[in-house]
Protein backbone atom coordinates (compact mmCIF):
# COMPACT_ATOMS: atom_id res chain seq x y z
CA UNK A 1 0.00 0.00 0.00
CA UNK A 2 3.13 2.44 0.66
CA UNK A 3 4.42 1.99 -2.88
CA UNK A 4 1.41 2.61 -4.39
CA UNK A 5 0.55 5.37 -1.90
CA UNK A 6 3.99 7.04 -2.95
CA UNK A 7 4.04 6.41 -6.87
CA UNK A 8 0.43 6.77 -7.76
CA UNK A 9 1.17 10.32 -8.47
CA UNK A 10 4.18 9.69 -10.49
CA UNK A 11 2.51 6.91 -12.13
CA UNK A 12 -0.81 9.05 -12.65
CA UNK A 13 1.11 11.65 -14.14
CA UNK A 14 3.03 9.71 -16.35
CA UNK A 15 0.24 7.81 -18.25
CA UNK A 16 -1.13 11.50 -19.43
CA UNK A 17 1.84 12.71 -20.66
CA UNK A 18 1.95 9.44 -22.55
CA UNK A 19 -1.41 9.73 -23.41
CA UNK A 20 -0.45 13.80 -24.70
CA UNK A 21 2.60 12.45 -26.85
CA UNK A 22 0.35 9.74 -28.32
CA UNK A 23 -2.34 12.31 -28.98
CA UNK A 24 -0.14 14.55 -30.46
CA UNK A 25 1.40 11.66 -33.40
CA UNK A 26 -2.59 11.26 -34.38
CA UNK A 27 -2.66 11.15 -38.53
CA UNK A 28 -4.35 14.03 -40.05
CA UNK A 29 -7.99 13.23 -39.49
CA UNK A 30 -9.15 11.48 -42.97
CA UNK A 31 -12.78 11.02 -43.89
CA UNK A 32 -14.39 9.90 -47.35
CA UNK A 33 -17.45 10.97 -49.37
CA UNK A 34 -19.66 8.74 -51.25
CA UNK A 35 -16.64 7.43 -53.79
CA UNK A 36 -13.08 7.14 -52.96
CA UNK A 37 -12.33 10.13 -54.81
CA UNK A 38 -14.24 12.72 -52.38
CA UNK A 39 -11.40 11.98 -49.83
CA UNK A 40 -10.87 14.92 -48.66
CA UNK A 41 -8.40 15.56 -46.13
CA UNK A 42 -9.32 18.41 -43.18
CA UNK A 43 -5.89 19.36 -41.68
CA UNK A 44 -5.30 19.61 -37.76
CA UNK A 45 -5.56 22.08 -35.60
CA UNK A 46 -4.62 22.41 -31.80
CA UNK A 47 -7.60 23.97 -30.93
CA UNK A 48 -10.10 21.89 -29.92
CA UNK A 49 -13.00 23.97 -30.49
CA UNK A 50 -11.81 24.48 -34.09
CA UNK A 51 -14.81 23.33 -35.61
CA UNK A 52 -16.83 26.49 -34.41
CA UNK A 53 -14.44 29.24 -35.81
CA UNK A 54 -15.31 27.56 -39.04
CA UNK A 55 -15.71 30.33 -41.81
CA UNK A 56 -17.50 29.64 -44.52
CA UNK A 57 -17.74 31.13 -48.14
CA UNK A 58 -20.80 31.48 -49.44
CA UNK A 59 -21.72 32.81 -52.84
CA UNK A 60 -24.28 35.17 -53.02
CA UNK A 61 -26.83 36.78 -54.98
CA UNK A 62 -25.12 39.32 -56.40
CA UNK A 63 -21.90 37.26 -57.45
CA UNK A 64 -19.68 38.39 -54.65
CA UNK A 65 -18.69 35.92 -52.23
CA UNK A 66 -18.74 36.82 -48.50
CA UNK A 67 -16.67 34.83 -45.26
CA UNK A 68 -18.42 34.24 -42.51
CA UNK A 69 -18.43 32.03 -39.60
CA UNK A 70 -20.32 28.94 -39.89
CA UNK A 71 -22.55 30.08 -37.40
CA UNK A 72 -23.46 33.48 -38.35
CA UNK A 73 -24.25 31.53 -41.75
CA UNK A 74 -26.41 28.79 -39.92
CA UNK A 75 -28.56 31.17 -38.51
CA UNK A 76 -29.36 32.99 -42.07
CA UNK A 77 -30.00 29.25 -43.68
CA UNK A 78 -32.49 28.32 -40.93
CA UNK A 79 -34.32 31.90 -41.14
CA UNK A 80 -34.99 31.25 -44.66
CA UNK A 81 -35.65 27.44 -44.38
CA UNK A 82 -38.15 27.09 -42.06
CA UNK A 83 -40.61 28.98 -40.35
CA UNK A 84 -39.44 30.74 -36.72
CA UNK A 85 -42.76 30.59 -35.53
CA UNK A 86 -41.80 26.64 -35.42
CA UNK A 87 -41.18 24.94 -32.32
CA UNK A 88 -37.63 25.38 -30.79
CA UNK A 89 -36.72 21.34 -30.75
CA UNK A 90 -38.05 21.56 -34.67
CA UNK A 91 -35.66 24.81 -35.10
CA UNK A 92 -32.69 22.72 -33.31
CA UNK A 93 -33.05 20.29 -35.30
CA UNK A 94 -32.97 22.39 -38.85
CA UNK A 95 -29.78 24.28 -37.17
CA UNK A 96 -27.52 20.33 -36.80
CA UNK A 97 -29.11 19.50 -40.44
CA UNK A 98 -27.85 22.68 -41.64
CA UNK A 99 -24.65 22.64 -40.27
CA UNK A 100 -24.01 18.90 -41.49
CA UNK A 101 -25.39 19.99 -45.30
CA UNK A 102 -22.77 22.48 -44.77
CA UNK A 103 -20.29 20.37 -43.47
CA UNK A 104 -20.10 18.32 -46.07
CA UNK A 105 -20.05 20.85 -48.89
CA UNK A 106 -17.37 22.24 -47.54
CA UNK A 107 -15.27 19.09 -47.08
CA UNK A 108 -16.61 16.74 -49.64
CA UNK A 109 -18.78 17.70 -51.55
CA UNK A 110 -18.01 21.30 -52.87
CA UNK A 111 -20.43 22.94 -55.74
CA UNK A 112 -18.68 26.31 -56.47
CA UNK A 113 -15.66 26.79 -57.38
CA UNK A 114 -14.83 29.99 -55.57
CA UNK A 115 -17.32 29.48 -52.51
CA UNK A 116 -18.31 26.38 -50.52
CA UNK A 117 -21.80 27.05 -50.88
CA UNK A 118 -24.48 29.37 -52.19
CA UNK A 119 -27.99 31.05 -51.27
CA UNK A 120 -29.79 29.27 -53.74
CA UNK A 121 -32.25 27.03 -52.68
CA UNK A 122 -32.51 24.15 -55.03
CA UNK A 123 -28.85 24.73 -55.32
CA UNK A 124 -27.13 24.31 -51.78
CA UNK A 125 -29.29 26.23 -48.70
CA UNK A 126 -31.82 29.12 -48.79
CA UNK A 127 -30.48 32.39 -47.07
CA UNK A 128 -31.78 35.09 -45.01
CA UNK A 129 -29.56 38.23 -44.34
CA UNK A 130 -31.39 39.40 -40.80
CA UNK A 131 -31.72 42.74 -41.67
CA UNK A 132 -32.87 41.67 -45.20
CA UNK A 133 -35.06 39.25 -42.74
CA UNK A 134 -36.24 42.20 -40.81
CA UNK A 135 -37.01 44.06 -43.42
CA UNK A 136 -39.85 41.68 -45.14
CA UNK A 137 -41.49 41.84 -41.95
CA UNK A 138 -38.98 39.38 -39.32
CA UNK A 139 -39.00 40.39 -36.12
CA UNK A 140 -35.90 40.76 -33.62
CA UNK A 141 -37.83 38.30 -31.00
CA UNK A 142 -37.60 35.61 -33.90
CA UNK A 143 -34.36 36.16 -35.04
CA UNK A 144 -33.46 35.53 -31.42
CA UNK A 145 -35.49 32.27 -31.23
CA UNK A 146 -33.96 31.03 -34.09
CA UNK A 147 -30.30 32.21 -33.02
CA UNK A 148 -30.90 30.41 -29.41
CA UNK A 149 -31.83 27.21 -31.73
CA UNK A 150 -28.07 27.42 -33.68
CA UNK A 151 -26.34 28.57 -30.76
CA UNK A 152 -27.49 25.81 -28.44
CA UNK A 153 -26.65 23.46 -31.26
CA UNK A 154 -23.39 25.04 -31.96
CA UNK A 155 -20.73 22.70 -33.66
CA UNK A 156 -22.75 19.61 -33.66
CA UNK A 157 -23.64 17.56 -36.93
CA UNK A 158 -25.10 14.37 -37.58
CA UNK A 159 -22.34 11.47 -38.84
CA UNK A 160 -22.98 7.51 -40.24
CA UNK A 161 -19.89 5.54 -39.78
CA UNK A 162 -17.96 8.65 -38.73
CA UNK A 163 -18.85 10.61 -41.84
CA UNK A 164 -21.22 13.74 -42.39
CA UNK A 165 -24.01 12.69 -43.69
CA UNK A 166 -26.47 13.87 -46.60
CA UNK A 167 -28.77 15.55 -44.61
CA UNK A 168 -31.53 15.79 -47.09
CA UNK A 169 -34.82 17.44 -46.27
CA UNK A 170 -37.97 19.02 -47.46
CA UNK A 171 -40.84 20.62 -46.28
CA UNK A 172 -44.06 18.04 -45.83
CA UNK A 173 -44.08 13.97 -46.36
CA UNK A 174 -48.16 13.56 -46.38
CA UNK A 175 -47.49 11.02 -43.82
CA UNK A 176 -44.25 9.07 -44.97
CA UNK A 177 -40.74 9.90 -46.06
CA UNK A 178 -39.29 7.70 -48.91
CA UNK A 179 -36.35 5.96 -49.79
CA UNK A 180 -33.43 7.27 -50.93
CA UNK A 181 -33.19 4.85 -53.12
CA UNK A 182 -36.62 5.59 -54.74
CA UNK A 183 -35.86 8.73 -55.64
CA UNK A 184 -31.98 8.89 -56.60
CA UNK A 185 -31.52 5.10 -57.47
CA UNK A 186 -28.82 4.82 -54.48
CA UNK A 187 -28.99 2.84 -51.66
CA UNK A 188 -28.03 5.11 -48.61
CA UNK A 189 -28.72 3.39 -45.69
CA UNK A 190 -29.45 6.23 -43.21
CA UNK A 191 -32.02 7.57 -45.96
CA UNK A 192 -35.00 4.87 -45.63
CA UNK A 193 -38.50 5.56 -45.50
CA UNK A 194 -40.10 6.24 -41.85
CA UNK A 195 -43.39 7.12 -41.08
CA UNK A 196 -44.55 10.96 -40.19
CA UNK A 197 -47.35 11.66 -38.53
CA UNK A 198 -48.75 14.52 -37.35
CA UNK A 199 -48.13 17.11 -40.92
CA UNK A 200 -51.78 17.50 -41.55
CA UNK A 201 -51.54 21.45 -40.59
CA UNK A 202 -48.74 21.91 -43.87
CA UNK A 203 -49.81 24.07 -46.38
CA UNK A 204 -49.37 21.16 -49.27
CA UNK A 205 -50.22 18.16 -47.37
CA UNK A 206 -52.29 17.17 -49.80
CA UNK A 207 -52.85 19.46 -53.26
CA UNK A 208 -54.81 18.25 -56.60
CA UNK A 209 -54.12 19.34 -59.94
CA UNK A 210 -56.17 18.57 -63.34
CA UNK A 211 -54.62 18.54 -66.58
CA UNK A 212 -56.75 17.66 -69.79
CA UNK A 213 -55.89 14.71 -71.83
CA UNK A 214 -54.79 16.62 -74.42
CA UNK A 215 -52.03 18.39 -72.44
CA UNK A 216 -50.84 15.46 -70.56
CA UNK A 217 -50.05 13.72 -73.43
CA UNK A 218 -47.92 16.23 -74.86
CA UNK A 219 -46.09 16.89 -71.31
CA UNK A 220 -45.29 13.17 -71.26
CA UNK A 221 -44.48 12.57 -74.74
CA UNK A 222 -47.33 9.98 -75.83
CA UNK A 223 -47.85 9.56 -79.07
CA UNK A 224 -52.22 8.77 -78.52
CA UNK A 225 -54.17 8.35 -82.01
CA UNK A 226 -57.04 9.10 -80.24
CA UNK A 227 -57.35 10.86 -76.73
CA UNK A 228 -60.50 8.52 -75.80
CA UNK A 229 -57.45 5.72 -75.84
CA UNK A 230 -55.93 7.20 -72.88
CA UNK A 231 -55.58 4.34 -70.60
CA UNK A 232 -53.59 4.30 -67.01
CA UNK A 233 -52.14 1.01 -66.71
CA UNK A 234 -49.94 -1.08 -64.19
CA UNK A 235 -48.90 0.96 -61.04
CA UNK A 236 -46.55 0.15 -58.39
CA UNK A 237 -45.32 1.87 -55.23
CA UNK A 238 -42.12 2.42 -53.17
CA UNK A 239 -42.05 1.86 -49.42
CA UNK A 240 -42.50 5.39 -48.70
CA UNK A 241 -45.65 5.62 -50.55
CA UNK A 242 -44.66 7.00 -53.31
CA UNK A 243 -45.22 5.83 -57.31
CA UNK A 244 -42.38 3.77 -58.36
CA UNK A 245 -43.87 3.50 -61.40
CA UNK A 246 -46.91 3.98 -63.51
CA UNK A 247 -47.57 2.70 -66.80
CA UNK A 248 -49.80 5.43 -69.13
CA UNK A 249 -50.90 4.25 -72.34
CA UNK A 250 -48.47 1.36 -72.67
CA UNK A 251 -45.70 3.66 -71.74
CA UNK A 252 -43.93 2.83 -68.70
CA UNK A 253 -42.68 6.19 -66.23
CA UNK A 254 -41.01 6.00 -62.95
CA UNK A 255 -42.95 8.42 -60.30
CA UNK A 256 -40.35 10.96 -59.92
CA UNK A 257 -40.33 11.25 -64.31
CA UNK A 258 -43.95 11.79 -63.74
CA UNK A 259 -43.24 14.18 -61.10
CA UNK A 260 -41.04 16.09 -62.79
CA UNK A 261 -42.91 16.22 -66.66
CA UNK A 262 -46.16 17.20 -64.50
CA UNK A 263 -44.60 19.44 -61.94
CA UNK A 264 -46.06 17.54 -58.91
CA UNK A 265 -45.34 18.53 -55.32
CA UNK A 266 -43.87 14.44 -54.96
CA UNK A 267 -44.61 11.34 -56.44
CA UNK A 268 -46.46 10.33 -54.02
CA UNK A 269 -49.45 10.77 -56.07
CA UNK A 270 -53.02 9.03 -57.32
CA UNK A 271 -54.09 9.50 -60.52
CA UNK A 272 -57.90 9.08 -61.81
CA UNK A 273 -59.34 9.98 -65.34
CA UNK A 274 -62.83 11.51 -66.21
CA UNK A 275 -63.70 12.42 -69.97
CA UNK A 276 -61.47 14.10 -71.22
CA UNK A 277 -59.81 15.19 -67.35
CA UNK A 278 -56.88 14.00 -65.37
CA UNK A 279 -57.11 14.46 -61.79
CA UNK A 280 -53.71 14.19 -59.85
CA UNK A 281 -53.74 14.29 -56.27
CA UNK A 282 -50.65 14.36 -54.81
CA UNK A 283 -49.55 13.68 -50.43
CA UNK A 284 -46.30 16.02 -49.71
CA UNK A 285 -44.31 18.30 -50.46
CA UNK A 286 -40.90 18.02 -52.19
CA UNK A 287 -38.53 14.77 -52.54
CA UNK A 288 -39.68 13.44 -49.48
CA UNK A 289 -36.32 12.13 -48.49
CA UNK A 290 -34.66 12.78 -45.38
CA UNK A 291 -36.24 15.03 -42.67
CA UNK A 292 -40.04 16.31 -43.13
CA UNK A 293 -39.83 19.90 -41.61
CA UNK A 294 -43.20 20.00 -40.38
CA UNK A 295 -43.20 16.23 -39.24
CA UNK A 296 -40.18 17.60 -36.68
CA UNK A 297 -42.18 20.14 -35.52
CA UNK A 298 -45.09 17.62 -35.04
CA UNK A 299 -42.71 15.61 -32.62
CA UNK A 300 -41.63 18.95 -30.99
CA UNK A 301 -45.12 19.37 -30.46
CA UNK A 302 -45.62 15.99 -28.50
CA UNK A 303 -42.28 16.49 -26.72
CA UNK A 304 -39.36 14.77 -28.99
CA UNK A 305 -36.50 17.10 -28.24
CA UNK A 306 -34.20 17.96 -30.99
CA UNK A 307 -31.92 14.58 -30.73
CA UNK A 308 -35.19 12.52 -31.03
CA UNK A 309 -36.11 14.16 -33.76
CA UNK A 310 -33.21 14.03 -35.97
CA UNK A 311 -32.61 9.98 -34.81
CA UNK A 312 -36.38 9.51 -35.89
CA UNK A 313 -35.67 10.36 -39.86
CA UNK A 314 -31.98 9.38 -40.33
CA UNK A 315 -31.48 6.04 -39.29
CA UNK A 316 -28.70 4.88 -37.44
CA UNK A 317 -26.47 8.39 -37.45
CA UNK A 318 -24.52 10.13 -34.69
CA UNK A 319 -24.50 13.95 -33.43
CA UNK A 320 -20.80 14.96 -32.88
CA UNK A 321 -18.89 18.24 -32.59
CA UNK A 322 -17.39 19.12 -35.69
CA UNK A 323 -14.38 19.57 -33.87
CA UNK A 324 -13.74 15.86 -33.62
CA UNK A 325 -12.49 16.25 -37.30
CA UNK A 326 -10.04 18.66 -36.86
ZN1 LIG B 1 -25.12 26.26 -54.67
Amino acid sequence: MEFLKKWFVPILLSICLLAVLLDSKTPTKVFEGDSSHETIVVSNTTESTAGQELVVSVLMKDGTVNEMPIEEYILSVVLREMPADFEMEALKAQAVVARTYTFRRMHIKQRHKNAHVCTVSSCCQGYWDPSDYLQSGGTEERIDKVRQAVMETAGTILVYNGKPIEATYFSCSGGYTEDAVAVWGSNVPYLKATQSPGEERAGHYTDTVQFSVDAIVRKLGISLNNLHDFRIGKITYTDGGGVDSIEICKKTFSGTQVRSLLDLKSTAFVISVAGSTVTITTKGFGHRVGMSQYGADAMALTGSDYQQILLHYYHGVELLSIGAFY
